[in-house]
């Protein structure tokens, strides 16, 4: 099938090299020329594990290209997947939808023939109806379908989730566009657990299940503090309650609140759509209002490791919202910088692959080093942020030898507790 895809980012670069890999035509196109300049020079504009040889494999054989130009990705194709961001409004928080209706009103004059419209940014619900009127309104006589086709994807694991899918959504309100979807996903065979559902609903899953794992984070950040307080260890607390299957073991790792470009966004989209509807989302409202105040709580805990020293000098190690991506979009280490920042402090961070997006947010307030080690040199406290693989595998007695005072505060509990303590740290995680 031919397939354009407007927006090449975390979402529609992985999308479209999965589905070219599936065997599918797929143009990507952008409206940033630089991105496109890049990819088109066989450059990858992102991190994302597994990616950059698809990328490079379906780009030479011709199943995957790149266009600024509308109307090249979008003539002939079959469907025409939106992915392009639905960033939080400023004030309100609810979601921007100016790139989404942007796109739809550049697209509609480029359709030929019967074309799906697949929107997969994650938006309110009511926007298929209005990419729809959109486009019938610039384009009369196109032939097509919207239908909403949300992205569930994680990033770090985008290249294996695209292909590994827990569950494909499709809101489609008629027939003839469901198989158009379900032709799409057709090479996954068995393995693509495809739900059909209306459109209205597909809209609210994303959000319903994004504000929901939210929650679950906030709850189990919540019963971390509460065994800090109490002498139980939340690993122990989250393993036994993981074994119960109606709870499930997954998203029970405490930490320094959740980020990203999705969990903060959502939920407030989430939280503003339901006001407008009249609908109390106490639970939502109470995650989001929490989570905010834990990323400052987090910074006192740094702080605090500190006491007594005149400006002091932290390392952090980590800047991503999560390991495995480049994303620093609300990440908490962003945020929890920004509340350090407001002290007299000196912090030199490190982080695996997100130093440059982390540049473009904090530019020189902060220092960069080259590794955990340039990081904890003469640093008075170690902070570890994101919970990046390598962070594990780090030689403590090199990492003791660099920093002034072994001081460590891991919010990802990434390190070994009991080594970091027999090699003379003061450790601290969280909830234990
Ligand atoms: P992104 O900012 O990384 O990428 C969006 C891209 O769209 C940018 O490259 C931008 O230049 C391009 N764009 C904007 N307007 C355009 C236009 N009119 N024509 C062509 N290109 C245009 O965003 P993202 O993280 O990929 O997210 C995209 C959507 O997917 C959002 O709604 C997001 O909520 C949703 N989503 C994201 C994730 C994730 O993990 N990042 C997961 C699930 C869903």
């Amino acid at each position: 099938m031919k397939v354009g895809i407007i927006g090449t980012g975390y979402v529609g670069l992985p999308t479209g090299v999965g589905l070219a890999e599936l065997g599918h035509d797929v143009v990507c196109i952008d409206a940033v020329e630089e991105k496109i300049a890049a990819l088109k020079a066989g450059k990858i504009t992102l991190f994302e594990e597994g990616l950059e040889e698809l990328f490079h494999k379906n780009a030479a054989s011709g199943k995957l290209r790149f266009t600024s130009d509308m109307k090249e990705g979008v003539q002939n194709a079959d469907v025409v997947i939106l992915a392009v961001g639905t960033p939080p409004h400023p004030v309100t928080k609810e979601a921007d939808m100016r790139y989404v209706h942007a796109a739809a009103r550049e697209l509609a004059l480029h359709l030929t023939g019967y074309t799906v419209v697949a929107n997969k940014s994650t938006v309110p619900v009511g926007t298929g109806d209005a990419v729809e009127k959109i486009i019938r309104e610039v384009n009369p006589a196109a032939d097509f379908d919207v239908v909403s086709l949300p992205e569930f994807l994680r990033e770090g694991f985008a290249v294996h989730d695209f292909f590994n899918p827990d569950r494909i959504i499709v809101g489609a309100n008629t027939e003839k566009a469901a198989n158009v979807i379900k032709a799409l996903y057709a090479p996954f065979g068995e393995k693509a657990h495809m739900l059909f559902v209306k459109r209205r609903s597909s809209e609210t899953i994303k959000y319903a299940s994004n504000a929901f794992l939210a929650m679950k984070i906030h709850y189990i950040n919540e019963m971390a503090n509460f065994c800090e307080k109490s002498g139980a260890d939340v690993y122990e607390v989250a393993q036994g309650m993981g074994l119960d299957t109606r709870i499930g073991a997954k998203f029970l790792n405490p930490g320094p609140g959740y980020g990203g470009s999705c969990f903060p966004k959502d939920t407030n989209a989430m939280a503003y759509m339901a006001k407008g509807y009249g609908v109390e989302m106490s639970l939502i409202e109470t995650t989001i209002r929490k989570n905010d105040a834990r990323k400052v709580e987090m910074a006192e805990r740094i702080l605090k490791a500190t006491e007594g020293i005149e400006n002091p000098k932290i390392a952090v190690l980590g800047l991503a919202f999560k390991g495995g991506t480049d994303d620093c979009r609300e990440s908490p280490a962003m945020e929890i910088i920004a509340a350090l920042l407001k002290h007299k402090v000196s912090i030199t961070a490190y982080d695996p692959k997100a130093m440059d997006t982390a540049k473009k947010l904090v530019g020189d307030q902060i220092e960069y080093a080259a590794d955990a080690y340039e990081a904890a040199k003469g640093a008075d406290v170690l902070a570890v942020l994101t919970e990046w693989v390598d962070f594990k595998s780090l030689d403590l007695a090199k990492i003791k030898a660099a920093l002034k005072s072994p001081k460590i505060v891991d919010l990802r509990n990434l390190l070994d507790k009991s080594e970091a303590e027999q090699q003379g740290f003061d450790y601290q995680g969280i909830g234990r």
